[in-house]
């Protein structure tokens, strides 16, 4: 058995890489992350050409809490050479593979990430958590769970899964033809998007008919404006985590575009296909694209499947005819099976998610000195931020602070004028005697202007 270590992620994708390379700075903690894959690569299955970042590069793994680190994104193009030719393709975001690029340069330097590592089992014994992994086993003061989100398939779908019928995410990792097929795809997110038009373009051959289904009321923007990033913020975040449950609830559901939507990038991009293939070449209209249709059930027929599509707008039914079936329907969180021996202590919420306080601490009744963390686990808890790269480094540094007596990363922000509520400010809703004298200030220099 290894040394004991204060704390051991489980699972490397960005989020534990993000923990990972700020502990570096860090000394006074012993830390080990394991990934079963062999080396870093960041959602290979969905790595298509021409898919680009929602997010900006300066959301790396370190910079919003420490820009000095050697593992952010511009160490990256400096220590690769690359820094004055990327500045001349003024590009405001890059491409996955860019950032995945750019991850796996960061996971290679850093001595406490191990690769090939699947981490089968995970018990708390006396004051300690004993990792089990298919290469020999580990001891632990505090875990880190970082295993990712799970494809979502809705359940009419399930019983037809094979070769025809497959989620987004193993598109990449199949050897696939599209020649010829009629091509059923689901889901109007930016995966959807980036699957569609790459079918569109024929990059998987030539389909006899391609038809994209959204429940979504359009093909809907995503929606980056600057009070909408708001969302995006350490502060904003933390307000959100006080508010009731079912007012968070409706927050997200209201929120759903800042995250889920398609980067308006890619919509002029299918946009422009679509004028080029059927206005200009004159092309066969061998694509359909259809809004409002939620997906309720699917059949086998002689040549493939049937599926059964409610349109909202109507509230009939209508059938699409596919060989292919191909799932954007997006991930869901689940808890990894490795911690199914901690689940009696684990207080779960209703829907059987882990539940965490405000400093990303699964709630459990294990060990009082013993932390289980959990990176992507608090959509509902901490918000539509929680899945996104955009406070992947705060949460980071909340997180390693948590652990140490003294914290290591300066997170205090300066107050702004946007009030999420009451609390947010230390002064009084309206007040008198500062608005009274900010207004005397403009009397005054009025006065003295006449
Ligand atoms: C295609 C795609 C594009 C995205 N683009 C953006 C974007 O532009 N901006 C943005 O803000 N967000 C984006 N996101 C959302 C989010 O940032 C990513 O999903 C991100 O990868 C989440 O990181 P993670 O570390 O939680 O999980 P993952 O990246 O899924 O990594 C989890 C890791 O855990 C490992 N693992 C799982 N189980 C075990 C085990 N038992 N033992 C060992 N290892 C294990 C897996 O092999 C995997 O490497 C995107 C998501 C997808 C799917």
């Amino acid at each position: 058995m290894e040394r004991l270590t204060d704390i051991m992620g489980i699972g490397v994708g960005p989020f534990n890489l993000s923990i990972a390379a700020l502990l570096e700075q860090v000394p006074s903690l012993t830390s080990c992350f394991l990934e079963h894959k062999k080396e870093f690569i960041w959602h290979e299955g969905l790595m298509l050409p021409n898919t680009y970042m929602q997010t900006s590069y300066l959301k790396d793994l370190v910079t919003a809490v420490a820009p000095e680190s050697p593992y952010s994104f511009i160490a990256y193009l400096v220590r690769n050479k690359k820094f004055y030719r990327f500045l001349n393709t003024e590009q405001k975001t890059i491409t996955r593979a860019e950032f995945s690029d750019y991850l796996s340069w960061a996971s290679k330097q850093l001595t406490n990430v191990k690769f090939s590592q699947t981490v089968e089992q995970i018990e708390f014994v006396d004051d300690r958590f004993i990792v089990t992994t298919n290469q020999g086993q580990y001891q632990t003061k505090h875990i880190c769970l970082g295993t990712g989100k799970s494809p979502y398939i809705p359940t009419e779908i399930k019983p037809y899964l094979g070769d025809n019928c497959f989620h987004a995410s193993e598109i990449g990792l199949r050897n696939i033809d599209l020649t010829g097929k009629r091509v059923v795809l689901v889901g109007g997110g930016q995966t959807g998007a980036d699957v569609f038009l790459n079918a569109l373009r024929g990059n998987w051959g030539q389909p006899a008919q391609l038809d994209w289904l959204s429940r979504r009321a359009n093909f809907q923007a995503l929606d980056e404006a600057a009070f909408s990033n708001e969302y995006f913020m350490p502060r904003y975040v933390e307000q959100f985590y006080h508010l009731d449950e079912a007012v968070k609830q409706q927050e997200i559901r209201a929120q759903k575009l800042t995250s889920d939507g398609i980067t308006s990038e890619a919509l002029l991009a299918i946009y422009q296909e679509l004028y080029d293939k059927f206005e200009v070449q004159k092309q066969r209209k061998w694509v359909r694209l259809l809004p409002h249709r939620t997906v309720n059930a699917m059949s086998n027929t002689t040549n493939g499947f049937k599926l059964m599509a409610n349109n909202t707008l109507t509230g009939k039914e209508e059938h699409y005819a596919a060989t292919v079936v191909i799932l954007a329907t997006g991930f869901e969180s689940k808890i990894p099976n490795c911690i199914k021996a901690l689940t009696p202590m684990l207080d779960l919420s209703e829907g059987g998610l882990l539940q965490l306080d405000p400093n990303f601490r699964v709630k459990w009744s294990g060990g009082q000195d013993n932390h289980i963390y959990a990176v992507n686990a608090g959509l509902d808890s901490h918000g539509i931020a929680d899945p996104q790269l955009s406070l992947m480094a705060w949460r980071s540094a909340k997180i390693i602070n948590d652990l140490l007596p003294v914290p290591a990363f300066d997170l205090f922000e300066n107050e702004h004028v946007i009030q999420w509520t009451n609390d947010d400010s230390e002064h009084d809703c309206e007040p008198a005697s500062a608005a009274q004298s900010v207004n005397e200030g403009i009397a005054e220099k009025t006065l003295s202007m006449a």
